[in-house]
């Protein structure tokens, strides 16, 4: 799939006025600084679709994105600001969890994680957050540019050796991205297709 068309549409904190629209919905989630707003833009062949952060507490929104007419891409706050909480809900804002909770649109959640990066409570505790209720999602490694290729596998797969270790049966479906080469963009973008055909 290309994106030809990528329309903002509305940013709240609150999952009634998201769109009406009953089109299929995927989130980008990720820690603040992540690349979240960088893989956005690369996504959609645009500079500043999603602002780029660098600034730590910035407003906290969910902002919706309408792609191509058929789909909505939200992006959704970055979170670990705060130190790391021994409980998901101190750390997530209630909104964050109600749109998990409440629109039926999600299709699936992108659960973004830098690649050079162990595994951190604040990531695992929220993809087992998603687990438990029964939300479908996908780990995004981003910034893959910045390893060289050997390392990046090695990473990856310890990242997915150490899921499957403690909570998980199965690896999650997983990506790796990288917003300065574009690696990941046409797989990334295949799937969402594949997904809303199905
Ligand atoms: P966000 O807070 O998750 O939205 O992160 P940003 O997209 O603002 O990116 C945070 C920083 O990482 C910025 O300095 C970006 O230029 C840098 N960055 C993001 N993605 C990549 C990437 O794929 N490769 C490299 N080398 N740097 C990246």
């Amino acid at each position: 799939m290309d994106i030809k068309k990528a329309e903002f549409i509305i940013s709240n904190t609150d999952v009634s006025r998201c769109p009406k629209e009953q089109l299929p919905e995927y989130a980008f989630i990720g820690r603040s600084n992540v690349g979240k707003s960088s893989l956005i833009n690369m996504l959609t062949n645009r500079k500043s679709l999603a602002k780029t952060s660098g600034k730590p507490g910035k407003t906290q929104l969910i902002n919706h994105f309408k792609i191509n007419d058929e789909w909505f891409l939200v992006d959704l706050p970055g979170y670990g600001y705060a130190k790391v909480s021994k409980s998901t809900k101190k750390v997530f804002q209630k909104f964050i969890t109600a749109y998990f909770e409440k629109r039926l649109q999600l299709v699936s959640a992108f659960v973004l994680v830098d690649c050079r990066h162990e595994p951190q409570p604040i990531d695992t505790e929220f993809m087992q957050w998603l687990g438990e209720n029964q939300i479908p999602f996908s780990i995004i490694f981003t910034k893959g540019d910045k390893l060289k290729p050997g390392a990046l596998e090695r990473n990856v797969q310890n990242y997915l050796d150490t899921l499957t270790s403690e909570v998980w049966e199965e690896a999650p479906n997983y990506f790796i991205t990288s917003s300065s080469s574009g690696l990941g963009k046409d797989e990334l973008l295949n799937y969402i297709e594949d997904v809303n055909e199905q």
